[in-house]
C-alpha cells in the first residue's frame, strides 16, 4: 500500500439496496445489507480520504468524521447524488445493489386486492456505474461490483468494458459465504488489460482492505 495514496482524495461510494416504491406501503427491493460499501467507506476514511457514502436503506450507522452520509431510497435518488458528487471526485466505488427496474407508476393510495391477476409494468433504471464510467475524465477511477452465477470472469470482464470501469470486483454466488447477504465475501478483482487478482474468503472489513490496496497499487 502506497502511504498517503488516499489522503484528501474525494471518493464516492454507493452502498446497500434501493427501494422502488409501488404505493405508500410497498416497494420492490433486495437483500443487500450495505456492509461491503460501509466497510469500504470506513477503511478509506481511516486512510485520510474525503468519503461521500450514498446509501440505500440499511440497518447500518456511520459516524466517521470523514464520511458524509447521504441516505436515499430509490435508484433515481442514488443516481442524482452519485452523478453530482462524482464531478469533482477522484474515485467512485459503486457497491450498491441497484434495482434494475422501477414501477412505471406510483400509486398515491394503497393498491387494493381486487383482481386475481395484477400486472405491474416496470421501466428500466439508469445504470449509475455506466454513467460515471462514460463521463469520467482523465485521472478519475471508477470501480464496480458484479455478482455472477455462471461464466463469472467472462461476464464480469464484459461488464468492465461495457460500463467503461477501471476495475470490477467480482463475487460469485457459487462461493459459500460470498455475496450480499453475508458478513464475509470472496472476491476476484478484474482490471483492464486482462489483469486478474483472486482473494480468499474473508470478513468484509478485510475484503475492503484488499480492494483499497489493489486500487492504490494499480492506479497512479
Ligand atoms: O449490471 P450489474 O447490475 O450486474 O452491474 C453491477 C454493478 O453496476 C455494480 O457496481 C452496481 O452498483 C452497478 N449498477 C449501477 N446502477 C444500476 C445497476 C448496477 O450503478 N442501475
Amino acid at each position: 500500500m502506497k502511504a498517503d495514496y488516499f489522503k484528501s482524495k474525494k471518493i464516492v461510494i454507493s452502498a446497500g439496496p434501493t427501494y422502488e416504491k409501488l404505493d405508500p406501503v410497498r416497494f420492490i427491493g433486495n437483500y443487500s445489507t450495505g456492509k461491503m460499501g460501509y466497510a469500504l467507506a470506513t477503511e478509506l476514511a481511516n486512510l485520510g480520504a474525503d468519503v461521500h457514502l450514498v446509501s440505500g436503506p440499511t440497518a447500518l450507522s456511520m459516524d466517521h468524521p470523514s464520511v458524509k452520509l447521504y441516505r436515499v431510497e430509490s435508484a433515481l435518488e442514488m443516481y442524482d447524488i452519485c452523478v453530482r458528487e462524482f464531478q469533482n471526485a477522484d474515485i467512485a466505488i459503486m457497491s450498491a445493489a441497484v434495482a434494475d427496474y422501477r414501477p412505471e407508476h406510483y400509486n398515491d393510495i394503497k393498491i387494493k386486492k381486487n383482481e386475481e391477476l395484477l400486472t405491474i409494468n416496470l421501466v428500466k433504471n439508469p445504470d449509475i456505474l455506466a454513467t460515471l464510467g462514460k463521463s469520467k475524465k482523465a485521472g478519475q477511477i471508477v470501480v464496480g461490483f458484479a455478482l455472477e452465477t455462471h461464466n463469472e470472469i467472462e461476464n464480469a470482464t464484459e461488464k468492465l468494458h461495457r460500463k467503461n470501469a477501471d476495475a470490477i470486483v467480482l463475487n460469485s454466488l457459487n462461493d459459500a459465504g460470498a455475496g450480499f447477504k453475508h458478513s464475509t465475501n470472496k472476491i476476484t478483482i478484474i482490471l483492464q488489460k486482462g489483469r486478474i487478482f483472486e482473494f480468499g474468503l474473508k470478513d468484509k472489513t478485510a475484503v475492503a482492505k484488499d480492494i483499497v490496496t489493489c486500487i492504490s497499487e494499480n492506479f497512479n
